[in-house]
């Protein structure tokens, strides 16, 4: 019986060609899966290769294989500035990673982008050239947010500065004037000014933490039925004393069909303490009060004051984070800026809307539509 011989079969010249066209599509689409984008040039910075990503991050539908890199990534300074991309690429003589330059669009606009170079010397262009392989990304949010908070840390550390200061200096003096004069008068007056630091540094860690629950986005399973008319009767007699304090008298306006609001208790109050506090603090002279009506499926409240008013150019910007008017009047009250930015996020929690009516040297009018949250 002839038994068959069992051959090894040469690669053919086909099978070789046909690998090595598998071992390039595997990866072309390796670079293309890439969420980064990558673009290889050769030695005079012409682009040679590019994947999906780079399209994106360059804004451009295509690119011209062996145009130069510069046509398309238009890298600028912080500022603005235009800079040589191709100098930048062609000068790299070992890998560059920068996340200080920004790319500039077609339409003027920019990104800031991480930017990484690298010289490669496996050959793009000419078969055996070495080039250059460049990745992008643009990271202008992530720009931003470091930014805000930079910003953040430096106000916060500024904000408590000040308080803490004059805090460890009343307490100094206190303790001085007990001891050297025993003039208990003068040490309740240093005391009394220790404590309205303390009392400021606790509203503003308030704020902070109610900011950080707000920013974390849910509301509190916590929907309640809340009685408007008990609710803006006890917040009035909750800020009587602070106004009776400045000579203010603290009035309210109550709908008689007012109903039960089904909310978030806690949001409510906390905004509506946001707005009478405010309303109490930039009023010299007259009336602050509160307004409660009921709507066709929730409940307006509203607090009005006749005090300092705010600009129509502020209006805009009183809901900002740390925002605080430039006038004389608002600089000589305690303030973070943060309780209206804390304000309208518990307000977008709760579905509710703001609205704002004011006038320099009269009064303003904060309003705040509720509705019933099933
Ligand atoms: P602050 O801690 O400074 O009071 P807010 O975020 O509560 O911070 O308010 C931001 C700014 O809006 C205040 O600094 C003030 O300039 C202005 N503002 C808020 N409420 C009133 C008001 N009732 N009357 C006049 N100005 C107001």
């Amino acid at each position: 019986m002839a038994t068959a011989k069992t051959k090894k079969i040469p690669k053919t010249t086909k099978q070789t060609a046909s690998d090595a066209q598998l071992e390039h599509q595997r990866l072309e689409s390796l670079i293309n899966s890439m969420s980064d984008g990558v673009i290889a040039t050769d030695l005079q910075g012409c682009i040679a290769l590019y994947n999906a990503a780079a399209l994106d991050v360059l804004d451009v539908n295509a690119i011209k294989k062996g145009d130069p890199v510069e046509s398309v990534l238009k890298l600028t300074n912080e500022a603005g500035d235009p800079l040589d991309t191709r100098g930048i690429v062609l000068g790299s003589k070992t890998q560059l990673i920068s996340r200080d330059y920004k790319i500039k669009y077609t339409d003027g606009s920019t990104a800031a982008l991480y930017l990484s170079v690298s010289p490669v010397h496996l050959g793009y262009g000419k078969k055996g050239d070495s080039g250059f392989v460049i990745i992008i990304r643009d990271i202008t949010r992530e720009k931003s947010l470091e930014e805000e908070r930079d910003e953040f840390i430096s106000v916060i550390s500024h904000e408590l500065r000040t308080p803490v200061a004059i805090t460890e200096g009343a307490v100094g003096n206190a303790l001085f004037l007990a001891d050297k004069t025993g003039d208990i008068e003068k040490v309740k007056e240093a005391l009394e000014n220790a404590h309205k630091q303390a009392v400021y540094l606790e509203d503003m860690i308030n704020d902070l933490s109610t900011l950080s629950r707000a920013e974390r986005g849910v509301l509190e399973e916590n929907i309640e039925d809340i009685n408007a008319h008990e609710f803006v009767e006890s917040l009035v007699s909750l800020y009587a004393p602070d106004a009776e304090k400045k000579g203010l008298s603290l009035k309210s306006d109550i709908d008689p069909t007012l109903e039960i609001l089904h909310s978030s208790k806690l949001y409510v109050q906390e905004i509506m303490q946001n707005f009478i506090t405010n309303a109490i603090k930039y009023t010299e002279s007259g009336s602050v009060t509160i307004h409660a009506k009921q709507m066709k499926d929730g409940v307006q409240f509203a607090v009005s004051d006749t005090g300092i008013g705010i600009s129509k150019g502020d209006q805009a910007r009183v809901f900002d984070k740390f925002f605080r008017a430039e006038n004389f009047q608002t600089r000589q009250q305690n303030g973070t800026g943060l309780g209206l930015h804390v304000t309208r996020k518990l307000a977008q929690l709760a579905h509710a809307e703001i609205s704002l009516e004011s006038e320099l040297g009269k009064g303003s009018l904060f309003t705040i539509y509720f509705p019933n949250l099933k």
